[in-house]
């Protein structure tokens, strides 16, 4: 479905991108774990259009997207929940789920979303008059992905939707993201909790300073000792 052939990306000189490839099938929930500054977020954004290659190349069924602009890339269902979640957070959570609801255009489409969205994330639901900024960070980070999913996406692209969660709310995200992926969407899971993110996922990869340096079944790199000592032994 999604392949990333050989791709190098970089900000002015600064190469942050070296040679990278990967591969996301239909149905699939990958992680792409990897320190801090490792380049998960670049790799994210070239998929999504927001920063041009260098290098290589990038398809999404055989579909070149190397040449598209982001809202092109957007309309051939690639959704990316960036970094930071993004909200709008004067305006209420309704009106945030409805601005990843563009594509529709009538509003019985429109309205089997949002039900599917509820159905999904009731607490959004019962807090669907609050005002965004004003939701636990847990609740933000759901809210985040219902604005994606609203957009219907055949993948989704998240980028470190643990952060700055506490530990418990962090493994009601990642429930979540099985239950999504159990549901039929594929998911490509930018981590640096790597633990969980190996745990909920079927296959990863390991950047590290812009490198592909280990890749694999989640179970198999839970097990690996390299992958333990630098990233989950600490
Ligand atoms: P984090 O977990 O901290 O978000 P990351 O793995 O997502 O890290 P990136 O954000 O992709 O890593 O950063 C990779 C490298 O690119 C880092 O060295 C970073 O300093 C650099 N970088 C990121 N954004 C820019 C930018 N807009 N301009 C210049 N350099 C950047």
């Amino acid at each position: 479905m999604l392949k990333v052939e050989n791709v190098s990306a970089s900000y002015g000189e600064l190469i942050v991108l070296h040679d990278v490839s990967l591969e996301v099938k239909e149905g699939e929930f990958i992680s792409l774990v990897g320190a801090n500054g490792a380049g998960k977020t670049s790799l994210m954004k070239v998929i999504s259009g927001l920063l041009k290659l260098r290098a290589g190349k990038i398809t999404l069924d055989g579909i070149d997207l190397s040449a598209l602009a982001p809202h092109e890339v957007v309309k051939l269902g690639i959704i990316q929940v960036p970094e930071g979640r993004q909200l709008f957070s004067r305006m209420r959570v309704e009106e945030n789920i409805l601005l990843g609801g563009e594509i529709y255009h009538t509003p019985s489409e429109l309205n089997a979303s949002f039900e599917r969205v509820y159905r999904l994330f009731p607490i959004l639901e019962e807090r669907k008059k609050q005002i965004a900024g004003t939701l636990s960070g847990g609740e933000q980070q759901m809210l985040a992905i219902a604005r994606g999913l609203m957009a219907n996406p055949r993948i989704l692209l998240l980028d470190e939707p643990s952060i700055g969660l506490a530990p418990l709310l962090l493994a009601d995200v990642f429930k979540v993201l099985q239950r999504l992926n159990r549901e039929g969407v594929t998911i490509l899971l930018a981590e640096q909790n790597v633990r969980y993110s190996l745990m909920v996922s079927s296959r990863g990869y390991v950047l590290e300073r812009g490198h592909i340096i280990l890749s694999g079944e989640s179970k198999q790199l839970l097990n690996n000792e390299m992958i333990n000592e630098a990233f989950i032994g600490r």
